[in-house]
């Protein structure tokens, strides 16, 4: 669970949480943990400068207080208002289902305060523009384990915006009202214009009137001297907000004008404080009123008639509703509420405030280590720290009791952790196993001093993680072979099957001792590299004996121990190939002896070619590229690296990264965006980390003296995961299942799921009767852009991504390993969306080199991957554009086999959107590497599941982009859009047949057409008739009409013809619409590469093929075998092509593709055998003499696009 807060602790954190400036402090003060405190953050406020420290006032009429004596519910609530920002801020106290074993908390109670968690907020739904200014209500529940108490705080921005306010005070604007007015009514002698005041006053008094209807205060006519020079009909929506109503009336006199006129709202009586009616917003807007009233000068508001009100201050109910009015304090330091002085950190992380009286602090402390355990030594090194702080003896005392019980705070267990090898911010990921196996691969190098250190610091991590198998691991004294053997009362002579007889004999007398006996046979089988004891101790039985090895070696014929020495394993393997079938089973039985003996004593490793440093391809070292082996369940995360290796200018940079490395410290990150976030120190932090972790991969790929090498498992953890935290991606992961949107800019990485269903049925050609295609996905992004352009230009984009979250680095779930972590990451994403990880990664590491468009960081990774799109939409009487930056292209696979081209055109060609709306799409200046995602997962309704589409997507060497583009070199924006709204036309047809295709094409029955399905049916009908059924079955009520299988044959046929029919005219059409652009072949790029999936929807392996230009080739990469491919392999169409395979289609600028791609970088070194990459030392890997030069890449004029010929 997440850390909490106690009562007085959640006040304060309310009292200065400022909705409107979220986004700045980069948390949410309310519902989040600060960052853990560190000196290095020291000086950065935990409360951004500019944040409303709200003074708040009661609403009278809004609330339901305690009464005397009774404080026990069931539900309270304080209704304020903060006069400073104008917000309303309610709290909520509920007690839920109090029983008699209900005990609430409070200072009579266990638990003197309540200890808040966070449940749940309403973000979900007001993401977007004008997020900053929607209503919010967030959820905590006391965790003190017998309290009922749940709190809702709910905040709703002023009523009068300021634009309202505006509106009603500007003189600028009363002075044209006023003019206006005499224009219309006509001069009176001495008039004055209405004063800023006035506006207020009047609304004031009118709601005022409202609340207390009287006869004759009903209505206000527009015609009205003082209305019309005050308001006109310019604040004509603030009087709708209201509840005003607008009427036209007859007039009293004959043929008079209608009367227009205002009625005052009515607001019903309150039946309860809970509810949002009329009448609150009526007695909100006052308040404010009263407020701006009172903010004009004195001399400049004589005469009003509004009386002011002076509402009492709520936070002492606050405080009596939460339980926290009467709190121990300690002696000598009180809180100040109001300045911006800050607690200590060490305070808020206990949840906390800093006038805790000892005994407080020592319960803050308790509650947040029992609920957030993961955090229990950070929050032990805070109980420490306040405790000498304050020089406290009570308070120190209890530090030593827990230390006495070897509980490590927070520096000693990141040390422990350390001194094991292990980094220590990824702790809580390490399963047990993985930390105990670390320590044990320590321990055979080091003296025995540092060997009890080492079982010390097991020993504190052990308790830290309240880890039995740690603690006995960190005790026990068995580590060696010969150790095992003693243990077990055995000598090094005796076989396996004595292990397991003295196994079960000490164990027999105590039985307390079986782990650690199973310890000793784990180091015996280990060491003897016994398959059968390590059965044993898996599934408590052993198999038969082992054959003799003689007998082994003599059934593949080699019967001397000379021949022994100079066997070679794949002749052994092979010659298994050949054997008759029944052999087979006995062969590899002996092949498996064989192959461990040879292990064993002759060291012959050749036959495990996955090892790190054997070979696994043929060819020269220097002349091919290395495979990269699998990491576990990383499938796709090697094609994305292979294919990020072969671009080179990408390769140069992060070979160089030093030379870009960006300076981590908040000054310099102060305009840095990336991704259209701002960039966090911590975001960097990880970057940096990532970048360096690649650079050795690399390093590693130029320079490793074999053909294949193992990314680490870090590189892939911080690759997959999209945030610094484990915690912040849970809930990013959950956010994304609730309203997964296609992020509406490139920037915002590939944010697509192959998997996500919201995504995957918005397709043109399946079209789900809808026919908006990406529309509905993109429409929401564009809107928000939209309107921005048309209504407000001051306004800031909204970001298209939650904030960037401060790193709580370590897990808030149960700790899972390291595989289970990134194997889950994994699962949540695909090729797609790790690499737009990937490249926001990069960006977040180096330097920028400018800013582009909405302060989005320019650089390397912008000239080459981004290119600039526009968005143009046709409503019915404008034409907005709206651009984005995208990395990549995402178009469906469609059902059925068909061109790239046909695919590009529905994600690019005019489309139409709900409301006689249409959009349609260009590139303003293209990426000189083109990447075109597939979407090849599609959500079946019926059968509730993801359906992989397998059509085929055929490609030509050169893709032409002409038809994408604003212009061309040989056309205008003109002609451009005149050849392609020809092209839409046809498209339109193609669309509606493509819904007809759709019906013919699905039915309940798996595999069936519905031509196939009507014809199955005839089948059936006439085995019916035939009466073999007849017998089955019990007899029909109405046996069916004898005509009907020859009907049903016949519909079949017509269906059938039917669709044969579409498939050709949609083929037809496409072809015609590939015809228009024929011509047009200015703008061409080259394939250079396909990441392909074979398999299932759940399972299956990624390939990538990338196409070498120095050499002429095409390669195979899958993990890590590379094979030369051939390149009409590549093209080919029909039954396992690429084509039906494809998820990403990468192409290359022509004429660039020498500057920007190399498949082949090596420089095998001997030297660097030392440098194989592992889990435990990737921290130690270090390569000096960077064999790469640094190029120059700043002439590439990319993001221009066109280029300047
Ligand atoms: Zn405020
Ligand atoms: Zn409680």
């Amino acid at each position: 669970m997440a850390p909490g807060k106690t009562a007085p602790r959640l006040l304060q954190d309310l009292l200065t949480y400022d909705p409107c400036r979220e986004d700045r402090a980069g948390r949410n003060l309310l519902t989040s943990a600060p960052p853990e405190y560190t000196p290095s953050r020291n000086g950065i406020p935990a409360v951004p400068r500019g944040n409303c420290r709200h003074a708040l006032v009661r609403k009278e009429e809004q609330s339901l207080l305690p009464v005397a004596g009774d404080n026990h519910g069931p539900v309270y609530k304080v209704a304020s208002y903060c006069p400073q920002c104008r917000w309303h801020i309610d709290v909520i106290v509920e007690f839920k289902d109090q029983d008699s074993s209900s005990q609430i908390c409070g200072r009579q109670s266990d638990y003197p305060l309540h200890h808040f968690v966070y449940d749940s907020d309403n973000k979900k739904e007001i993401n977007g523009l004008g997020a900053q200014q929607a209503p919010r209500t967030f959820s905590f529940h006391c965790t003190a384990p017998a309290c009922p108490t749940s709190v809702r705080i709910d905040l709703r921005p002023p009523r009068f915006t300021e634009h309202d306010q505006e509106l009603m005070m500007n003189k600028a604007q009363l002075r044209r009202r006023f003019e206006r007015a005499r224009e219309l009514i006509g001069e009176r002698e001495g008039e004055t214009m209405s004063r800023s005041v006035d506006g207020p006053d009047f609304l004031d008094t009118f709601l005022r009137d409202s609340l207390n209807p009287a006869p004759g205060k009903t209505r206000v006519p527009l015609l009205n001297r003082k209305f019309a020079k005050t308001f006109w009909r310019d604040c004509d929506s603030i009087l709708t907000k209201l509840g005003f109503e607008y009427t036209l009336e007859e007039n009293e006199e004959e043929n008079g004008p209608d009367v227009e006129a205002w009625h005052l709202p009515r607001p019903g009586e309150q039946q309860d404080v809970f509810q949002s009616t009329l009448r609150t917003t009526v007695q909100d807007a006052r308040y404010e009123l009263n407020t701006m009233i009172l903010a004009v000068p004195e001399n400049e508001r004589q005469n009003v008639r509004h009386q002011p009100m002076y509402p009492v201050p709520s936070q002492g109910d606050i405080e009596m509703v939460l339980a926290c009015h009467d709190y121990e304090k300690v002696a000598g330091r009180t809180r100040s509420t109001s300045t911006t002085e800050e607690d200590h950190p060490h305070f808020a992380s206990l949840g906390a405030v800093g006038d805790f009286a000892d005994t407080l602090i020592h319960f803050a402390y308790q509650r947040q280590s029992i609920v957030d355990k993961v955090n229990a030594p950070y929050y032990l090194e805070c109980f420490q720290e306040i405790a000498n702080g304050r020089n406290s003896e009570s308070l120190q005392f209890e530090v030593a009791m827990i230390t006495s019980k070897d509980i490590p705070n927070r520096r000693e267990l990141e040390a422990a952790y350390r001194s094991i090898g292990l980094d220590p911010a990824h702790g809580p990921t390490f399963s047990d196993r993985f930390i105990i196996d670390q320590a044990r691969s320590r321990l055979p190098d080091i003296s025995p001093t540092q060997r009890d250190e080492l079982r010390r610091n097991l020993q504190l991590i052990g308790n830290s993680r309240e880890s039995e198998e740690i603690r006995r691991e960190a005790m026990e004294d068995i580590d060696t072979y010969e150790e095992a053997l003693s243990w077990l009362e055995l000598d090094q002579s005796q076989a396996d099957d004595f292990v397991r007889t003295m196994f079960t004999i000490k164990t027999q007398d105590n039985p307390s001792s079986i782990e650690i006996a199973r310890r000793a046979v784990s180091i015996i089988a280990e060491h003897r590299n016994s398959d059968r004891l390590r059965q044993f101790l898996l599934e408590g039985t052993m198999t038969e004996p082992e054959r003799d090895l003689s007998e082994a070696y003599a059934l593949f014929e080699i019967s001397s121990m000379s021949d022994r020495q100079n066997v070679d394993l794949s002749v052994l393997q092979s010659s298994m190939l050949v054997a008759p079938p029944s052999d087979i089973a006995k062969l590899e039985k002996a092949f498996t002896l064989i192959q461990q003996d040879q292990l064993q004593n002759y060291n012959n490793k050749e036959e495990r070619p996955k090892e790190s440093g054997s070979r696994v391809n043929d060819f020269p070292l220097e002349t091919w590229p290395v495979g990269c082996r699998n990491n576990g369940n990383t499938c796709y995360l090697n094609s994305v690296l292979q294919f990020l290796f072969t671009i080179k200018p990408l390769r140069d940079l992060v070979l160089n990264f030093e030379t870009y490395e960006q300076d981590p410290s908040p000054e310099a990150l102060k305009n840095k965006k990336v991704g259209r976030a701002v960039v966090t120190p911590e975001r960097v932090a990880t970057a940096q980390n990532f970048v360096r972790e690649l650079q050795r991969l690399f390093q590693l790929m130029i320079r490793a003296p074999t053909d294949n090498v193992l990314p680490t498992k870090h590189l892939a953890e911080l690759a997959l995961c999209k945030t610094d935290s484990v915690e912040t991606e849970a809930k990013a992961a959950d956010a994304e299942n609730q309203d997964h949107k296609d992020s509406p800019n490139g920037t915002g990485a590939a944010l697509i799921k192959e998997g996500e269903p919201a995504v995957a049925t918005n397709d043109t050609v399946m079209g789900e009767g809808d026919g908006t295609k990406n529309d509905d996905v993109k429409s929401d992004g564009s809107a928000q852009a939209t309107e921005e352009h048309s209504e407000s230009n001051d306004k800031p984009s909204p970001p298209t991504r939650p904030p960037p979250i401060p790193p709580r680095p370590k897990a808030q779930e149960q700790a899972k390993s390291k595989d289970e972590h990134i194997a889950e990451s994994a699962r949540q994403q695909d090729a797609a969306e790790v690499m737009g990880n990937i490249l926001d990664l990069i960006s977040c590491a180096i330097k920028g080199e400018g800013l582009l468009r909405d302060g989005e960081q320019a650089d390397l990774i912008k000239d080459i991957f981004f290119s600039d799109v526009t968005i143009v939409r046709n409503t019915t009487n404008k034409i907005e554009k709206t651009q984005e930056l995208r990395n990549h292209h995402l178009i469906s696979a469609g059902g059925r086999d068909r061109h790239l081209y046909a695919a590009l055109d529905d994600d690019f060609g005019q489309s139409e959107m709900e409301g006689g709306d249409s959009k349609y799409e260009y590139i303003a200046h293209p990426a000189p590497i083109q990447i075109v995602n597939v979407r090849r997962l599609q959500f079946n309704r019926e059968k509730k599941q993801q359906v992989r589409d397998t059509a085929q997507l055929s490609l030509d060497d050169v893709l032409y982009l002409d038809r994408y583009l604003e212009a061309t070199n040989t056309l205008s924006g003109d002609e451009l859009l005149h050849l392609r709204q020809a092209q839409w036309a046809k498209q339109q047809e193609l669309q509606r047949l493509a819904v007809r295709c759709k019906e013919l094409q699905v039915t309940e029955i798996e595999g069936l057409n519905l031509a196939d399905a009507v014809e199955e049916t005839a089948k059936l009908t006439e085995s019916f008739f035939a009466g073999i059924e007849q017998q089955m079955l019990d007899p029909l009520p109405a046996p069916p009409p004898e005509e009907l299988p020859e009907n049903l044959h016949e519909r079949a046929k017509v269906l059938k013809g039917e669709l044969e029919e579409i498939d050709a005219s949609m083929t037809q059409l496409e072809s015609d619409i590939d015809t228009v652009f024929k011509e047009y072949h200015d703008h061409g790029y080259r394939l250079h590469a396909i990441f392909v999936h074979r398999g299932g929807t759940g399972s299956g392996h990624y390939l990538i093929y990338i196409k070498d230009f120095q050499n002429n080739t095409w390669r195979e990469y899958n993990d890590e075998t590379v094979r030369p491919y051939s390149e009409q392999d590549i093209f080919r169409l029909g039954p396992g092509a690429l084509a039906a395979g494809s998820t990403g289609i990468v192409f290359v600028k022509e004429n660039r593709t020498d500057m920007l791609t190399e498949a082949v970088c090596r420089q095998p070194d001997a030297a660097a055998a030392e440098t194989t990459m592992n889990e435990t030392e990737h921290k130690d890997v270090e390569m000096t003499d960077l064999p790469a030069s640094k190029t120059e890449y700043d002439g590439l004029e990319v993001i221009e696009g066109i280029e300047k010929a």
